[in-house]
């Protein structure tokens, strides 16, 4: 289904697969237009069956233009990873690598995302970055899902730093989601993904979507 469209007019699909009413997955394979080997994971969770129970929800951008572009920011140059509308804080200006626009949800990209999952509620949200190579640990649920990812796909646990982290998109996901103790995190890839790789990732997402 149609979200809505980029700053410079290209769609943003979301498309559902698996059991209708089932435990709530989604995926987004490129929020960084120039990070975006998380396509491939997407395209071989559409592609291959869904385990029963689990109602999967895929997003292959929600950067269309940072794609186009082979640039990190939409079309008005904004670091959608800074334009979550919780804990938003102002970054730099157009031109700046963080920039995080002129407002909270500021971006069409952004308000498509926060409409999506403010409607789905998933049970659990992931979004592919590269190339630090990494999870990040937390607590609870959250840490358990993410600890077991990790385990799953070969990533080492480990926290990223050096940057600023106001409006970021998988903080808001869970907070909006902290109600059902809902799961929302990075994946941050390597520099690159093979095709056996991208299925290991894959094999990953089914198999949290069935343990929860
Ligand atoms: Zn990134």
């Amino acid at each position: 289904m149609g979200l809505g469209f980029s700053a410079e007019g290209r769609p943003i699909f979301a498309n559902r697969h698996g059991t209708p009413g089932g435990r709530r997955v989604l995926v987004i394979g490129v929020i960084h237009g120039d990070e975006d080997d998380g396509l491939a994971i997407v395209n071989n969770l559409s592609t291959q069956p869904v385990p029963d129970g689990v109602e999967l929800w895929l997003v292959e951008s929600m950067n269309p233009d940072g794609q186009a572009n082979l640039d990190r920011h939409n079309g008005n140059s904004v670091d959608l990873n800074r334009n979550f509308p919780y804990k938003w804080g102002p970054i730099g200006e157009p031109g700046n690598g963080q920039y995080a626009g002129t407002g909270p949800a500021s971006e069409p990209e952004t308000q498509a995302i926060v409409n999506l999952i403010s409607q789905l509620q998933p049970d659990i949200a992931i979004w592919y970055h590269q190339d630090l190579f990494v999870v990040n640990p937390a607590s609870g649920r959250e840490g358990r899902v993410r600890a077991r990812y990790a385990e799953l796909a070969g990533l080492p646990m480990g926290q990223i730093t050096g940057g600023t982290y106001t409006g970021i998109a998988a903080t808001w996901a869970r907070n909006e989601l902290s109600g059902n103790d809902g799961v929302a995190f990075i994946v941050e890839l390597g520099s690159t993904l093979s095709p056996t790789e991208a299925a290991t990732h894959a094999d990953a997402v089914r198999t949290i979507a069935v343990e929860g």
